[in-house]
């Protein structure tokens, strides 16, 4: 079959011919439809999170078809979609309290196991969800990282926050802004300064506002959530909001937050990073994404294009996500 391979951080993926995995017993082998590309795996490919071993397929956002299963609950012909939360060994403290998206001893699509930058890969089925018609392959691939982690850090937030700060306006704000429009709240999106086509499409997605990250909000925050992996948005963030309010990280790497005096602080602000996902996450998320009927905004590459979407997306020109197309 044909694979992306991450062979050495900080290169490119390399394109090549493999031997189609074979599912071991808990597993499906699944021929791969659409993955989407996140952050995360720009972070692996670049080498700001420590090197899987290699070579190692990258890819946590798989749509495809179940073509062999070792489980009852599986069976061919089945639409699954395969998250970043691979593994987790369900005996551990966070296991047994509800919070297995913290396992000691998790492991990771596309990062600890082999991803789905492939015709086909293979997952622990426990891992897996089915996935309704009412989406295309392409359009839901997003929702299984982007949106999925995306809620988790929504959900932070408390119910109550009516004015949110988005800051980064890619894949994953795209998504949890069509939730929080439908809760009725504001959102108000942060770019990169002069970022104007990534502003003018947060508006048309029905932001009340968006802007550089050099200028002023027009309103008090009830609570941010910083997509970006950008450390020095954490002051900005924190000022923005008001006393009792909440700035919740969502990414997996950040650079390093700059020092800020106290007073941002203080007033019972708080800070709260969100690590991976649940399966309990990633279920109810679905739900919702069904029930309101939720639309990705997608920019497809072919396989063989798969750096090209990984510059573009470090470059920040993707409107939306990018999503590969098997
Ligand atoms: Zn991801
Ligand atoms: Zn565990």
């Amino acid at each position: 079959m044909r694979a992306a391979f991450l062979n050495q951080k900080g290169k490119s993926l390399t394109i090549g011919e493999v031997d189609i995995p074979e599912p071991t017993q808990g597993e499906i082998l699944i021929k791969v439809n659409a993955c989407g590309v996140c952050r995360t795996d720009l972070h692996i490919v670049d080498g700001d999170m420590p090197a899987p071993d290699s070579p190692r397929i990258p890819g946590h956002q798989i749509v495809g078809e179940v073509v062999q299963s070792t489980v009852p609950h599986f069976e061919s012909g089945q639409r699954v979609g395969v998250p970043w939360l691979g593994f987790t060994c369900g005996s551990c403290g966070y296991c047994g309290s509800g919070r297995e998206n913290l396992c000691d001893r998790a492991k990771f699509t596309g990062y600890d196991l082999d991803g789905g930058f492939a015709e086909y890969c293979v997952a622990d089925a426990h891992y897996c969800f089915l996935l309704d018609s009412t989406l295309t392959d392409l359009q839901v691939a997003p929702l299984l990282c982007a949106g999925m982690i995306g809620f988790r850090a929504y959900s932070m937030t408390s119910s109550n926050s009516q004015k949110l700060g988005f800051y980064g306006f890619g894949s994953a704000a795209h998504i949890l802004l069509q939730v929080a429009l439908y809760e009725n709240k504001n959102v108000f999106a942060v770019t990169r300064p002069c970022d104007t086509s990534t502003q003018e499409f947060a508006r048309q997605m029905g932001a009340t506002w968006s802007g550089g990250s050099d200028e002023d909000i027009p309103a008090e925050l009830d609570a941010a959530i910083i997509f970006a992996p950008a450390g020095e948005l954490m002051p900005i963030a924190l000022r923005s909001v008001r006393k009792g309010g909440i700035v919740v990280c969502a990414g997996i790497h950040m650079s390093d937050i700059p020092s800020f005096p106290y007073e941002y602080l203080w007033g019972e602000r708080a800070i709260k990073s969100v690590a991976n996902l649940t399966r309990a996450d990633g279920e109810l998320f679905l739900k919702v994404a069904a029930d309101i009927q939720l639309q990705t905004a997608v920019r497809s590459y072919s396989l063989e294009h798969i750096n090209d979407a990984l510059e573009d997306l470090r470059l920040g020109r993707i409107q939306g996500s990018a999503v590969i197309e098997i």
